[in-house]
Parts: structure tokens; C-alpha cells; sequence
């Protein structure tokens, strides 16, 4: 179940994948376990809503990407935040349906070159 966009969504299949049916984001449990490939190439968006809203990644010549505003849904598992973190430096930490994050610096984008 979808609970972070304010329309109902629901996990549609895109092939061999889950994406949101609302914002096109890949399903957690998916970007996680492409997340811990490293040979998945990765990187932050624009802030252009204020925030480090969205992640890309390129799997197998296809870019995906995940919207962060995924991460106050319940069901997130504990071990994205962690490699989220690893990974892009970024801090994001719910807090009773509320997202909130820790960034580098203002702007900051992460990206695999
Ligand atoms: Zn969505």
C-alpha cells in the first residue's frame, strides 16, 4: 500500500519491476537492491522543490528513479536510510509523517561519474 502521496497509488508491475502508479518511483524494496549493486550508477536530482527530492539510477542501461517522499511510508525497510546515507550523504529521517533530511550543503547533489 501506498500512503505518502495525498491520491491513491498503488505498486503497478513495469515489466519485472514495481513503480508507483502516482509518481513513477521505483518500489523501496527494488531501489534498495539495486542500490546495494554498486555497479548501478546513481545520483541526486535538482532542487528545484526545495529539497533532495528524487534519486536517479541506471541499471542495465535503463534509468530509474525513486522519489524520497517515499521514505515516510511505514513499510520502508530500515536498511534503505542506512544506504542512502552511505551512499549519497543524506541524512533523512521521518518523524510522524513528516520527512525530514541533513544534507551537505544547500544544493548538494550526489552523483557517481
Ligand atoms: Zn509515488
Amino acid at each position: 500500500m501506498i500512503t505518502c502521496h495525498e491520491v491513491e497509488a498503488t505498486w503497478k508491475d513495469l515489466e519485472d519491476i514495481k513503480i508507483c502508479s502516482y509518481c513513477g518511483s521505483l518500489e523501496p524494496g527494488i531501489f534498495l537492491d539495486y542500490l546495494k549493486n554498486p555497479s548501478n550508477k546513481v545520483s541526486g536530482s535538482d532542487w528545484k522543490y526545495g529539497w533532495p527530492h528524487k534519486f536517479y539510477i541506471s541499471v542495465q542501461q535503463h534509468m530509474f528513479k525513486f522519489y524520497n517522499i517515499h521514505l515516510i511510508e511505514p513499510s520502508i525497510p530500515k536498511e534503505l536510510f542506512k544506504l542512502i546515507e552511505e551512499r549519497f550523504q543524506i541524512v533523512f529521517i521521518p518523524i510522524d509523517g513528516k520527512l525530514h533530511y541533513k544534507a551537505p550543503a544547500v544544493g548538494y547533489q550526489y552523483y557517481d561519474l
